[in-house]
């Protein structure tokens, strides 16, 4: 038995499935966790002191890749003057002040500890501004574990099973609404079907949680009028795009402007982290500048500021990092599908800068139905060979990769040297 063998076996005798958030488990793929004890820039080390090269990245947020020197030193002077206050700081206003300067729709922005906060709060605040109480979400989409949003979901809990989970009332399950990503006209009956009735508007506007959809030209723009024309407030979910498909994030990419953003992963630099903002008459519902109540004894964490904040500097202040971000993705693009030409498989990839899937279907993906057709028997040979090869990738085929700068030539070399071996390993 490896290391990371027999601490999952004592794991799951204390923890829930023996991880702390599920799509961890490699249930989808069979085998047994890799239990992770450091990682360096574009490398992570299990237990057993085998290397992979990093294509999780922690689903996201170490776009720099791991242990960036920056991010450690600002971490190691925030912790000379404790680790919390529970009162403002100007860090916090920092913050602020560099989203709001980086993405272009945020006037005012909340911090709290992750997405799922983020994007809880966002609709109630939606909701308390409109006094409404529908949303409208997209199948495939995932917005955290809030229980508005574990109706037809995507990432673990599409992968898991239970899309629609246990626990969630029928009376909140009620008041989501969801339609096909990429599909206007079926957001359009909804608006009509439950006029005057409808918050919120909720998604990713490159979808990464049923693996990597790009929304089809003119969607975002559709989606923007229909909310617009209904009175609904759009709310960019950019917990994954957000500081990553452009320095202001997906909206910045497509010129599209929500009335909120929900972020999360990068602006945390690796620390638990979240926030929302957007349209100032918007925010100032907010407690306590309105009456819409949303709080948080850690929130605004200066460690997790310290953190976010020299990610954050980083990211504004080297443009070149999004280039080298575009170059990396196209990279692994190409190499990919030559191999794929080479083999004659007709599968499918979608990519956009550093998110990318290989979806293991003939079919073009561009919603949660073309993505449930994927060969996922396949696509756990597949992973698994890739680990043998030393590559890490998310143990599930409804995901994105997450690439980061550390990731050398030679590095995506090895990537596509390894996907091509494992690909006719696991047919
Ligand atoms: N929204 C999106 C688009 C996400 O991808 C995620 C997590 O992956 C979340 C929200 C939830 O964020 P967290 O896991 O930090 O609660």
């Amino acid at each position: 038995m490896t290391t990371s063998q027999q601490l999952f076996e004592k794991a799951k005798e204390l923890i829930p499935g023996g991880v702390n958030s599920p799509v961890r488990a490699f249930r989808a793929v069979g085998g047994s966790p890799l239990f992770i004890k450091s990682a360096k820039g574009p490398y992570i080390y299990d237990e057993d002191g085998r290397s992979y090269i990093e294509l999780i990245n922690s689903w996201g947020p170490m776009i720099l890749g791991h242990a960036f020197e920056p991010v450690e030193q600002a971490v190691r002077d925030a912790i000379q003057h404790s680790f919390s206050f529970g009162a403002p700081t100007r860090k916090e206003v920092e913050m602020a002040e560099l989203i709001i300067s980086m993405v272009p729709s945020v006037e005012k922005v909340r911090m709290v500890n992750s997405g799922t906060e983020a994007t809880m709060a966002a609709i109630r605040v939606a909701r308390g501004f409109t006094g409404r109480d529908k949303i409208i979400k997209f199948e495939g989409c995932y917005h955290g574990h809030g229980d508005s949003f574990l109706i037809a979901a995507g990432s673990g809990a599409m992968t898991m099973g239970v899309p629609d989970s246990p626990g969630v009332t029928k009376a909140t399950a009620a008041d989501t609404l969801t339609a096909p990503y990429n599909d206007l006209a079926a957001v359009e009956v909804l608006l009509e079907n439950n006029h005057n009735q409808v918050a919120a508007l909720i998604l990713e506007p490159v979808v990464g949680n049923m693996g990597c959809v790009l929304p089809e030209p003119g969607f975002l723009e559709g989606i923007r009028s229909l909310c617009d024309k209904h009175g609904v407030v759009l709310i960019f979910d950019e917990v994954m795009t957000g500081f990553r498909l452009a320095r202001g994030g997906a909206q910045e990419r497509f010129g599209i402007t929500p009335d909120l953003t929900t972020m999360g992963k990068i602006i945390g630099g690796g620390m638990p982290v979240g926030a929302y903002g957007g349209r100032r008459d918007i925010m100032d519902m907010v407690s306590p500048a309105g009456p819409v109540y949303q709080a948080g004894t850690l929130s605004g964490n200066p460690i997790a500021m310290s953190a976010g904040l020299a990610m954050l500097r980083h990211l504004n202040d080297n443009p070149g990092v999004y280039s080298r971000l575009e170059e990396i993705g196209t990279k692994l693009h190409t190499g990919f599908s030559n191999s794929l030409a080479k083999l004659g498989l007709p599968f499918t990839i979608n990519q956009i800068g550093s998110m990318f899937t290989l979806f293991m279907t003939e079919r073009s993906v561009s919603n949660f139905a073309d993505a449930k057709t994927c060969d996922l028997p396949l696509f756990g040979r597949y992973f698994h060979a890739m680990l043998e090869r030393g590559v890490y990738l998310a143990p599930s085929q409804f995901e994105s990769l997450f690439v980061s700068v550390a990731l050398t030539d030679e590095l995506i070399d090895q990537v596509i040297q390894a996907n091509e071996e494992s690909l006719t390993v696991a047919l």
